[in-house]
């Protein structure tokens, strides 16, 4: 197989428009794509494990972070500091793995700025209706309906962001959007810049071209 150069797919959506289960639908897909374990200040929830689904880490350690320059993004959500260490995400990608990031709104921007913009591929996943992803937000039995307006309100303002991502999927059915989402990963991995190996693959092609000679 020809090397090639990770991508970074940022997957940006209010929360209730299927992106949980779009993620594990893509990692699950393609073992080669690894999910970036972020860091954060807030609360482990009951069933998340350290180093799995965050980096749980106290305020000074998270700003230490930020200030030896150890983040490649980071963003204060909801009171709580969140963000990406950049020596695992580096590393995956040199290797020739893609990473996928559940990142907010302007961690996302600040990604598509930094050194490794040309490696990001953004998708905005839309929900169908307000309606729908409100009945969505309800079907999750353990929110109150404070917490549930709350998540609204940030819906609202994480789609006033759309505009930022390149691709752009309205999710009427989670299937369709699932092989959709898998599309954009197989084109992007195929542009040329992303395939440095092609250069010797070519230089190949070309010695076979003179050996006709
Ligand atoms: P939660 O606390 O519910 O897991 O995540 C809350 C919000 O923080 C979500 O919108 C999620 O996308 C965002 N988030 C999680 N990790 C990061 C990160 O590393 N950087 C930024 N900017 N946002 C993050």
């Amino acid at each position: 197989m020809i090397p090639r150069r990770g991508i970074l797919i940022v997957l940006s959506s209010p929360s209730g428009a299927g992106k949980t289960t779009l993620t594990s639908d893509l990692l699950n897909w393609d073992p080669l794509i690894a999910f970036s374990v972020s860091a954060t200040t807030r609360p482990a929830r009951p069933g998340e494990r350290e180093g799995r689904e965050y980096q749980f880490r106290s305020r000074a350690e998270f700003r230490r972070m930020v200030a030896d320059g150890e983040m490649l993004e980071h963003a204060e959500v909801f009171g709580n500091l969140y963000g990406t260490p950049k020596a695992a995400v580096e590393e995956t990608i040199s290797k020739g793995r893609d990473l996928l990031f559940d990142i907010d709104w302007q961690g996302a921007r600040q990604l598509r700025r930094s050194e490794l913009g040309r490696d990001v591929v953004s998708v905005f996943l839309l929900p169908p209706s307000i309606a729908d992803l409100r009945s969505r937000l309800e079907a999750r039995a353990q929110d109150s309906e404070e917490v549930i307006e709350g998540r609204m309100e940030q819906a609202e303002n994480e789609i006033d962001h759309w505009t930022d991502s390149e691709y752009v999927l309205v999710n009427r059915d989670l299937d369709e959007t699932a092989a959709n989402l898998r599309m954009i990963v197989m084109a992007e991995r195929l542009k040329r810049v992303r395939q440095p190996g092609l250069v010797k693959f070519v230089q190949g092609l070309n010695a076979e071209f003179k050996g006709r000679r």
